[in-house]
């Protein structure tokens, strides 16, 4: 019988993580407070702690893991690296398909990999109380779990919307001691406001983390926590292709194409970037790594490369990134942590400088290729993994056509057992396809700050 499944001890747990700042052809551009100057130091240690500060802004190749943090991951670290062999009987491919299977962990997807150690660091410089919003739910169960781990109490910004229509992930977060709100609440003075111009507001992310911040910036005891875009959440999710590094010397390949689904950039920067440091050290020149993102919400392949902000209200620093525009609306579909209207600085420069590629999916194709895995691998995915699955497929359906032996990984970044309305939706035929239109992308680009 064929090993189909690469797995590694505990002890085998990644010591450090990889920043890839280190190996950046150019230094990144720095984020700037709204009015173009720097931002300082003291305005992101209201919201932040030291060391997480530090990990953003530090060109250190190799970042220790706190001993605390690798005993937090060995709950589900490492995570399994798959070789989806019924799969590509199924496609009938030479390809050789992997996928690195995230879902394991306690939260179901790779959130709690940044989730732990920011509660950890959080926890070292004496903070008591964390706020985060979260949208669909797998970020905010992420950081009760987390928070959990440290005896930190955890309060939740849920958007209101999926408050009312997902409380399976409410009821995770609480499982974990999170107290969790509907935004717009009436605990803060952004969502005060919002709700005295719209009392019937579904809420949205951006106002959601104004309402985070704000509440974390008023204070001392309280820090604010951010699950995706940021320079230290990729550093801490390179724990995905740094043990995908190890499990692929067990199995005694290397991929020459890799796909993870692109929302905010953690999971695909997490396995992708231990992987460009071999590609720009020339090692691996042919080796392609390829972000994917749907079609209603394409910032790396139709944005503008950009100074903008990180929320809908303009209340954080600007960053250069792909954007959409801030006040971009991205439609309700169903992969919900795809939905963001910018992405990590980190991988904007990256896909900018050629070094990765971008390509978006529609969305009922990316259902398809979900119902195909499930039934040939048995894992049903996240419908944001749907989007890697995809491309997965088409690369090594496009290797049946020329019989090419590629060997190709991707990131399943979460499993789907609370999107199954989703998926009854795609079942009864009911999903769109939705493309942005241009003319509204230009629109809300047109509103990007002026530096
Ligand atoms: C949040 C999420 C994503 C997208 O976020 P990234 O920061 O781009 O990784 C992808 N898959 C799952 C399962 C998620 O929960």
């Amino acid at each position: 019988m064929q090993t189909t499944r690469f797995v590694l001890e505990q002890q085998e747990i990644p010591t450090h993580w990889y920043n890839v700042v280190a190996d950046l052809p150019n230094p990144p551009s720095p984020p700037l407070g709204p009015d173009g100057n720097m931002v300082s130091p003291e305005q992101m240690l209201a919201i932040f702690p030291g060391p997480l500060l530090e990990q953003e802004m530090s060109g250190e190749r190799w970042i220790p893991i706190p001993e605390a943090v690798r005993e937090i991951y060995r709950l589900w670290r490492p995570s399994p690296l798959i070789r989806a062999l019924r799969l590509e009987q199924a496609l009938g491919t030479p390809a050789k398909l992997y996928y690195k299977n995230e879902g394991v962990s306690p939260a179901g997807s790779h959130k709690p990999n940044t989730a732990v150690p920011q509660a950890f660091y959080n926890h070292q410089v004496g903070i008591r109380r964390l706020t985060t919003e979260t949208g669909a739910g797998q970020w905010g169960s992420s950081m009760a779990f987390a928070g959990q781990m440290f005896g930190i109490d955890v309060r939740v910004f849920m958007v209101k919307v999926s408050y009312e229509q997902k409380p399976s992930r409410r009821s995770m977060m609480q499982a974990w001691g999170a107290e969790v709100f509907p935004s717009p609440s009436n605990l803060t003075q952004a969502g005060r406001e919002a709700l005295a111009k719209h009392p019937d507001s579904e809420g949205s992310l951006g106002l959601a983390i104004s309402e985070a911040v704000e509440e974390a910036a008023g204070r001392p005891d309280t820090n604010y926590c951010l699950g995706s875009v940021l320079n230290h959440v990729l550093l801490h999710q390179t724990i995905i292709g740094l043990e995908a590094k190890k499990q692929f010397k067990l199995a005694g390949d290397w991929p020459d194409v890799i796909f993870g689904p692109c929302g905010g950039g953690s999971s695909f920067g997490g396995i992708a970037l231990p992987f460009l440091a071999d590609k720009a050290a020339g090692k691996t020149p042919n080796l392609r790594l390829v972000a994917v993102e749907p079609t209603s919400c394409p910032t790396l392949t139709k944005g503008a490369y950009a100074y903008d902000y990180g929320d809908a209200s303009g209340y954080t620093p600007i960053m250069k990134m792909y954007t959409l525009g801030h006040d971009f609306m991205p439609p309700g579909i169903h992969a919900g942590g795809l939905r963001y209207h910018g992405d990590s600085p980190l991988v904007s420069q990256l896909v900018h400088e050629g070094l990765m590629e971008a390509i978006a999916v529609p969305q009922v194709a990316t259902f398809e290729a979900g119902v195909l895995f499930a039934k040939a691998e048995g894992i049903i995915p996240a419908p944001e993994s749907c989007h890697a699955i995809r491309a997965a497929i088409d690369e090594a359906l496009r290797c049946k056509a020329t019989g090419e032996p590629k060997t190709i990984l991707f990131n399943l970044t979460g499993h789907g057992h609370f999107d199954m309305a989703s998926y009854d939706r795609y079942f009864s035929g009911k999903l769109e396809d939705f493309d942005y239109p241009a003319e509204a992308i230009q629109e809300s680009l047109a509103h990007l700050p002026k530096v």
